[in-house]
């Protein structure tokens, strides 16, 4: 951990780090929120009376379960998953389920923490929550992922339910996955409910759900922009990551007319110095989608440059979108990022970036949009997928985007009223940590202490 100069913030982390031990995602996750949740309430006797920031760091409970499935070699196979039930005061569990192998509980309960600020800001009913398995779905055959989403549903239809929690996708969960789980936990309960997100448009799902998180990331990066009078068009763009979120992302980008001139992977970068075309990227969607393809394989089907290294960060650009993992900005890329002039972040992945790194962003005066406020746009259409599940109704692309829009737009201007700074500029992480806690603890207030 980063050396904490204020008293009551080193003694609440000395608590966190004592009771969480072996957990340092799950401690760098909530030191960022309480460096600026501590001072806000230190002259708030109520909240600190009824313990809210150490209740809301406790989660509600934890489940660990062991799924057990076959290969199709016909070998028996053991993962651990989990649920991490954060918070619910302001409504239904909520959040993604991640299959990688690197999930432990740890990062999960990263994930949770973070996912109740997060859920907060989009101002829709919902809580905190977190899922996972250290399953690798790379390499694995269409049969064995679908056995593995039974296996893991059978599980966790005990603990789930459209008014207690509602997961979703996340690494490693895409459409195809929710759809075996959904599929699962239809056969398992006899029920037709909304109690996953991301669902197929043909069984519940919300048109622009998968888009959604990238869209959400680069209309976060617009509201930065328009405070200094600019706009995306013409921008160099870095992305990194090329699942999910950096794919819409960078299709948000190009239909803006940005220039985006990176895409990764685990494995490398690629480089393409004139900017991706559409085609381009229509190229890499089917790669990653479809093919199970690596970003190497770039060079010969769309003519780009490509390094080893996971990381676009030394590349010169105006905007950085780092849309991979937790910790993917350390300091020496925020010190490339700063040198070659880039102007503002807007983070489409969980916590990419090291507390060090945030450091040297901030001194450097460059906007940057936590995951919380710049990520929420796949929450937030998720929470509107809940909306149309209990209505029975589905709603059009354009009206989905809309309010997507709207939700961001609001985060934005939530983060510029609680993190405005004398100068003018804008704290976005204090922001969005200061208005993501607000309503969560008014709420706890109201309940008392349960
Ligand atoms: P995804 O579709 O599974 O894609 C993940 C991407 O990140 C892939 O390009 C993957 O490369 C790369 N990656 C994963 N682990 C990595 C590692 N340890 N080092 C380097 N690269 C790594 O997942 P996603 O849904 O786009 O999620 C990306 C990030 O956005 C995550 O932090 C997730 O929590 C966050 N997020 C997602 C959503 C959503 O709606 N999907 C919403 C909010 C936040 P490989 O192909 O080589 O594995």
């Amino acid at each position: 951990m980063s050396d904490i100069k204020d008293k009551d913030l080193a003694a609440f982390m000395k608590g966190v780090i004592r009771r969480n031990p072996g957990e340092p995602e799950f401690h760098q996750a909530v030191q960022e929120v309480a460096m600026d949740i501590i001072p806000y309430i230190r002259d708030n006797d109520r909240i600190k009376k009824m313990q809210i920031l150490e209740r809301m760091t406790e989660p509600d409970r934890i489940i660990s379960f062991r799924v057990v499935w076959q290969d199709d070699d016909g070998n028996i196979r053991v993962n651990r998953g989990y649920r991490v039930q954060q918070n619910n005061a302001i409504g239904p569990y909520k959040g993604g389920i991640r299959f990688h192998p690197t999930v432990t509980q740890s990062v999960l309960k990263f994930l949770a923490f973070e996912q109740v600020f997060k859920n907060s800001l989009t101002t829709l009913p919902m809580g905190g929550g977190k899922g996972g398995a250290d399953f690798n779905p790379k390499g694995k055959s269409d049969s064995e992922i679908m056995r593995f989403c039974q296996a893991f549903m059978t599980e966790l239809s005990k603990y789930i339910g459209p008014n207690t929690d509602v997961p979703a996708g996340d690494i490693g969960v895409g459409g195809r996955e929710i759809g075996y789980m959904f599929g699962q936990y239809k056969r398992l309960m006899d029920r037709f409910e909304g109690v996953l997100t991301g669902k197929g448009v043909e069984f519940g799902g919300s048109k622009i759900r998968p888009e959604a998180t990238g869209y959400g990331v680069v209309y976060m990066m617009e509201a930065m922009l328009a405070t200094q009078g600019e706009k995306i068009k013409g921008k160099t763009c870095a992305v990194s990551g090329s699942g999910n979120v950096a794919q819409f992302c960078t299709e948000k980008l190009i239909e803006l007319g940005a220039k985006v001139i990176s895409m990764s992977d685990s494995g490398g970068t690629i480089y393409v110095e004139k900017g991706m075309s559409r085609k381009d990227l229509e190229w890499v969607m089917d790669l990653k989608n479809n093919k199970g393809g690596r970003m190497s394989e770039c060079v010969d089907g769309i003519g780009a440059k490509y390094y080893e290294g996971n990381r676009p960060w030394a590349l010169p650009c105006d905007l950085a979108f780092p849309c991979a993992t937790q910790n993917e900005i350390e300091d020496a890329d925020a010190r490339a990022l700063v040198k070659n002039g880039c102007q503002a972040m807007s983070e489409g992945a969980n916590m990419p970036s090291t507390p060090e790194a945030i450091d040297i962003i901030r001194d450097a005066g460059i906007m940057h949009a936590p995951s919380k406020a710049a990520n929420a746009g796949g929450v937030a259409v998720s929470g509107l997928e809940m909306s149309q599940n209990s209505l029975r109704m589905s709603w059009s692309r354009e009206e989905v985007d809309t309010h997507l829009k709207n939700i961001i737009s609001n985060i934005h201007e939530q983060c510029v009223a609680k993190g405005s700074r004398k100068d003018g500029s804008v704290d976005y992480f204090k922001g969005a940590n200061i208005a993501g806690f607000d309503k969560v603890a008014n709420a706890m207030l109201a309940y008392g202490a349960i």
